[in-house]
């Protein structure tokens, strides 16, 4: 159970902080199990030990003994870097590595560090922060059930989580990793045109941004397809009608699937 597992980050940027958020406060850990490590940035580590109550050292001070999950959140660029490091220290049957790096496959990592250790690919999106990922799981070869439970009880505290095959984790990073920034680009354009027509913009994004959050839950909570739910409430030569011609005449369902396929291709090159 993660509840008596101790966990390292290595690397103590955004993606750590939210995690190491939702794991204190909404999984429940004990701060004195986590222990964050970085590079060189002291007042990052001042700033999780004052906020979190967690322990924070740098890279070179960190000692795995005492450490069963080990979390690697650096950038995918630093990954092979870290990995060396991490090597000589790391133990068969003790060490469960989970990865959040975009890009990085679990053969990869396996292959780096030439031991029979469960290595976990986790990909969630930045609503992490909020406890609203959407959060992608994907098994090395020596993971047993009993490593990915623990995966997904650790990503329950950032919010929903998928079990997902490693080819399909580009596709995954296209919708849920690079998602919320396609939808704050449509609010944007929203608010833009909402101001140009006369509202303000405080009360144009309040609308869009509810409106965006209310159709979301009809998808969720729904039976219907998002596809039946648009045709519902699309009235032959009404707005709606009128708004979604604008969208097909200006390439929209194209421009979005363009968005996914392309966001998915560099997630393909990262490395
Ligand atoms: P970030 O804020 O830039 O943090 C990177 C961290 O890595 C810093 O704490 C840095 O320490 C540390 N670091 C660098 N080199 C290191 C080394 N050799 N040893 C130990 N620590 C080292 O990055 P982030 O946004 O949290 O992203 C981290 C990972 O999450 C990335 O791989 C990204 O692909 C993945 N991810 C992010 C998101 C997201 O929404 N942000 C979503 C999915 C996946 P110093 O500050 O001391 O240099």
């Amino acid at each position: 159970m993660l509840k008596y597992r101790n966990i390292s980050f290595i690397g103590a940027g955004s993606m750590a902080e939210a995690m190491i958020s939702g794991l204190i406060n909404k999984a429940g850990i004990s701060p004195e199990r986590i222990t964050a490590a970085n590079h060189s940035n002291v007042e990052r580590r001042s700033e999780l030990i004052n906020k979190y109550d967690i322990q924070a050292v740098s890279f070179n001070e960190l000692s795995l003994k005492n450490t069963d999950v080990i979390i690697l959140a650096v950038k995918p660029k630093q990954a092979e870097e870290v990995l060396q490091q991490l090597k000589p220290n790391l133990q068969d049957h003790h060490h469960v590595i989970l990865s959040v790096l975009a890009g990085i496959s679990t053969p990869f990592i396996e292959e780096i560090i030439g031991k029979h250790l469960p290595v976990i690919r986790v990909m969630p999106n930045t609503s992490s922060m909020i406890g609203e990922s959407i959060t992608g799981i994907s098994a090395g070869k020596f993971v047993k059930n009993e490593d990915l439970d623990l995966a997904q009880e650790l990503s329950k505290a950032i919010g929903k989580v998928k079990i997902i095959s490693e080819k399909q984790m580009d596709v995954f990073t296209g919708i849920a990793g690079s998602g919320p920034a396609y939808f704050y680009y449509l609010l944007e354009h929203m608010e833009d045109v909402a101001v140009e027509n006369g509202l303000d913009r405080e009360m144009a994004r309040d609308i869009a941004a509810q409106t965006l959050y209310g159709a979301s839950k009809m998808v969720m909570e729904s039976d219907d397809s998002p596809a039946e739910l648009r045709k519902k409430v699309t009235s032959p030569n009404g707005t709606t009608a009128a708004g979604l011609d604008a969208l097909d005449e200006n390439g929209g369902g194209k421009a979005i699937e363009a968005a996914v396929e392309n966001a998915a291709e560099r997630s393909k090159t990262l490395r």
